[in-house]
């Protein structure tokens, strides 16, 4: 059975190159022009992703993605004709898990589609819980806590942290962590890393100024400040 994808997109124009290039992959699409109809379809039918303009009339797109991701974990594409609008869409309240930027090469999107659901039902990784300082970093259950409270990452912060953990004072450049994201099929925005680290800081760190476990290596990228202990 064909993964089922919704189309949330107005310009009917953008649309039919979507479609076509969907139903092309092999996909089944289901599309609307309006937030309302979005937030309806996903009611009433089983959608595997959600790729999501922005500027909708009816409800706007944020709003919907908002709406989306309170009820359910279906993963969800920004389309955005303005990356300044990136920062909003990566951020912690809205849960978007991808974005792409107009214009955009219909290839393109439907390799990010791929890579979204792949990942999505990517098995978590098994490991040790990893502890620094009074952060704790649960692989399997891909939780953090920080002295004895949860604290709620995304996917894309959760993979960053648990990297960098990984290997404690070790500097990943940027490509390197998008890489492992997407499992090395990344081509697209690099400053998206710099989005999820400050996002992750404000998250982790005791002062997001004057980050002690997330550190800037500049020029190069971001090495975990550390030590690590396993148990
Ligand atoms: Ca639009």
């Amino acid at each position: 059975m064909s993964d089922r994808i919704m189309v949330v997109e107005d310009e009917q124009a953008i649309r039919a190159v979507i479609e076509f290039a969907l139903t092309d992959a092999g996909f089944e699409v289901v599309s609307v022009g309006r937030g309302d109809e979005a937030l309806a379809v996903i009611g009433a039918q089983h959608i595997d992703l959600v790729i999501l303009d922005l500027m909708l009339p009816g409800v706007d797109g944020l709003e919907v993605c908002r709406q989306i991701r309170a009820e359910r974990m279906t993963p969800i594409i920004i389309l955005s004709a303005r990356s300044e609008e990136l920062d909003k869409v990566l951020g912690l309240e809205l849960g978007a898990d991808d974005y792409v930027t107009k214009p955009f090469s219909p290839r393109e999107l439907v390799s990010r589609v791929r890579a979204n659901l792949r990942r999505m039902r990517s098995e978590p990784e098994r490991g040790q819980v990893m502890e620094a300082g009074d952060l704790e970093i649960d692989p399997v259950a891909r939780t953090v806590v920080r002295a004895g409270e949860e604290i709620y990452l995304t996917f894309s912060e959760f993979e960053i942290l648990h990297k960098l953990a990984s290997s404690p004072r070790r500097v990943f450049t940027r490509e390197e962590l998008m890489n492992h994201l997407w499992e090395g099929s990344f081509f697209g925005d690099l400053r998206s890393v710099d989005v999820h680290v400050r996002h992750l800081r404000q998250k982790v760190e005791v002062d997001a100024a004057n980050p002690e476990l997330i550190r800037t290596v500049r020029g190069v990228g971001y090495a975990f400040g550390a030590d690590v202990t396993r148990t």
